[in-house]
């Protein structure tokens, strides 16, 4: 049995190592144990632990990962000033029930001289793809590195990152990774807001003016599934959030289900997905949408 290192709360034990990681995940499989990996940036809220409370359900054992990932950032982006709260963490993924937090540094994820990188096609196309060039690059490489470190049986993520889920799920197929990807619904605010780290980022009337974002999705999206034409759906969309105060709108765009290959009707499972900027913050959601 491998000896952790000691936590920095009383409630969860940390390690910083590929080598501790799998110490413990070796010692769970020598009892027979199954593992379920929750990958994060940290800065948890109720989504996250959503995810923590179904892996437990999935697998005899939860690690979960913070770690805010560099190679996911472009240089104008807000890898600096990204919320971190690694005591608070901790206690909450304890509370969930998780058993192990995995919070490698920078430096150990990619050592001086680190010179591979990862390109996914399809999914990552478009979308976030188009308007964060950097992310699924990043996204890919931090995934594949953890899987691989961790060996899980199965890995958790939320559908409130739609396109990363899909992007996921390609790169672990096309690679083979052995591990069973599950997606998780997206946890809300009362109001309709999905929980995000970056929610911290809005200002008090921000913040009253950001459940448009997932209200308009929804009222779109039972339009489209009553067969209203697309192109109209998408620009009422738009002028809803304008209208709202939302600033930059990168994308309200409907794509199948699957492929998230561009649609425009709904003869098989769409998804609704919109980008858009409120102040500081890039609020992204997206809700299913069904043919009738
Ligand atoms: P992040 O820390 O934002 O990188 O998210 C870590 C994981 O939690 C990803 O799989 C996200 O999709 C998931 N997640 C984030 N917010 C939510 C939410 N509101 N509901 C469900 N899952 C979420």
């Amino acid at each position: 049995m491998v000896t952790l290192a000691p936590a920095s709360t009383d409630t969860l034990p940390i390690v910083r190592s590929v080598e501790d990681l799998r110490a413990q995940v070796a010692a769970w499989r020598g009892q027979g144990g199954t593992v379920a990996l929750v990958p994060t940036m940290g800065a948890l809220h109720d989504g996250h632990l959503a995810l923590i409370r179904r892996a437990r359900e999935l697998a005899d054992h939860v690690v979960a990962s913070v770690f805010v990932n560099p190679t996911q950032f472009a240089p104008h982006e807000d890898f600096d000033r990204y919320p971190r709260d690694e005591a608070g963490d901790a206690a909450k993924l304890a509370s969930a029930g998780c058993e192990l937090l995995y919070a490698p540094t920078v430096r150990g994820m990619y050592p001086e001289g680190f010179a591979t990188s990862i390109s996914v096609g399809g999914p990552a196309e478009g979308l976030c793809g188009a308007f964060r060039p950097q992310m699924f690059g990043g996204v890919a490489l931090v995934v594949t590195k953890l899987f691989l470190q961790a060996l899980p049986d199965v890995a958790l993520f939320g559908e409130k990152d739609y396109q990363q889920l899909m992007v996921i799920r390609r790169f672990a197929r096309d690679l083979d990774i052995p591990v069973r990807v599950e997606g998780l619904p997206t946890v809300r605010e009362a109001d309709g807001l999905a929980m995000s780290s970056r929610n911290a980022y809005l200002t008090a009337d921000e913040r009253a003016r950001a459940p448009e974002l997932n209200r308009a999705l929804v009222e779109a999206a039972e339009a489209l599934s009553a067969g209203v034409e697309s192109g109209a759906v998408l620009d009422a969309v738009r002028a809803r959030l304008q209208a709202a105060g939302f600033g930059n709108i990168d994308y309200v765009e409907l794509r199948d289900a699957g492929t998230l290959e561009p649609v425009r009707g709904v003869d098989r499972p769409a998804r609704l997905l919109a980008a858009a900027w409120l102040g500081k913050a890039r609020l992204i959601d997206n809700v299913p949408v069904l043919p009738r």
